[in-house]
């Protein structure tokens, strides 16, 4: 049995790790500060003996005795983290070398969870994790891109510096249940507007890439990064390759919900990145073969079970 140590983990993918964590038999400590998790998540995992859960902010230190790190605590839809862009920053730097200081401290393994983001408007496509990315740094999103682009840097340097032993993640757009209604992300923001037949927002002209990655595939990814031999440091692509423009996943949104909502477009945001797709082939390599299991219409239609339910309940 192992200690873990989870931040982030009443978010949204970090309350899926901790469950699955406990099931294999770990200790699993579960530090938030709610800035957008939420006890709701884990509210089935209080009581059990081996899960602990801490109300505690990464920009300030905290020590405890474990055996592995998983760094998630970050705010993760544009919406969140252009809320406080400076406390997103703290929470990326700041938070990240409170984190990677504990690791030292009690010679734990950490993992940290980046992002596609770093690869920024990318001008090669697939991204492969050797693409130094197409980032504005003044921008609106840059508070989050550069963030985690310096979380990597100290993950690496605490590596070369310390012989810490580091994992890098860069997560590719990852949905399902638990995902917050209201964060603005697009899959919640499509499934909710169509569950309550109002209008589906479309942000440009719809043709804009992602791949839509389900939850259970990341968490599957993240613990065999995790379990990797210590000359593995990452960065690797964790994210499921089928691309699809938002246009097209609105009109799946609609058909598996049998909604009779409108589509209707609003302005783009500023540096929306214009395409969005993993190589994943290192994952395949290191991970054990890892490669997505849940496709789109699927994972779609477990999130829009997840979201009537909910609804029906409020
Ligand atoms: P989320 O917002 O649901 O979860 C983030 C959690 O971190 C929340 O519970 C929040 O309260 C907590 N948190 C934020 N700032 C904190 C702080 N200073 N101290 C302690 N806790 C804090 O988002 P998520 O989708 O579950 O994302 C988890 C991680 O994965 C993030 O680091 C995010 O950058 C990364 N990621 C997610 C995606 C995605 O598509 N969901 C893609 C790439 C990377
Ligand atoms: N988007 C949209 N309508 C929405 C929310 C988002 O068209 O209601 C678009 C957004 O502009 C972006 C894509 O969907 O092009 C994915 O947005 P999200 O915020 O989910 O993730 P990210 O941009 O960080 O990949």
């Amino acid at each position: 049995m192992k200690r873990i140590l989870v931040t982030g983990g009443a978010g949204f993918i970090g309350s899926h790790l901790c469950e699955r964590l406990l099931n294999e038999g770990n200790d699993v400590i579960c530090l938030d500060n709610y800035f957008t998790g939420s006890k709701d998540n884990i509210r089935h995992l209080i009581g059990n003996d081996h899960f602990e859960l801490v109300r505690h902010d990464i920009t300030k230190p905290y020590t405890a005795e474990v055996d592995e790190i998983y760094n998630l605590a970050c705010p993760a839809s544009p919406v969140h983290y252009q809320y406080d862009a400076v406390k997103t920053i703290q929470t990326c730097v700041i938070g990240s070398m409170n984190m990677l200081g504990l690791a030292k401290q009690v010679r734990a393994k950490i993992l940290q969870a980046s992002t596609s983001e770093v690869y920024g408007d990318p001008t090669i496509h697939p991204q492969v994790e050797s693409y130094w990315g197409n980032v504005n740094p003044i921008g609106i999103r840059s508070c989050y891109d550069e963030g985690k682009r310096c979380a990597e840097t100290l993950f690496m340097d605490y590596h070369r510096q310390n012989n810490l032993r580091i994992k890098i993640v860069r997560i590719f757009n990852t949905y399902g249940p638990r995902m917050s209604m209201n964060d603005g992300r697009v899959v919640s923001n499509f499934i909710v507007q169509a569950l309550r037949g109002e209008d589906i927002t479309i942000y440009g002209d719809g043709k804009q890439t992602r791949s839509f990655q389900y939850v259970d595939d990341l968490v599957e990814g993240m613990i065999r990064m995790m379990n990797t031999g210590d000359d593995f440091l990452g960065p690797v692509n964790i994210g499921n390759p089928g691309e699809f423009t938002m246009l097209e996943l609105a009109e799946k949104v609609i058909e598996q919900t049998g909604s009779k909502s409108k589509i209707i477009f609003q302005p783009l945001p500023q540096d929306d990145p214009r395409q969005r797709k993993p190589d994943i082939s290192v994952a395949r390599k290191e991970l054990g073969g890892w490669q997505p299991e849940v496709q789109l219409t699927e994972g779609l239609q477990r999130t829009i079970d997840y979201f009537r339910k909910l609804i029906q309940t409020k």
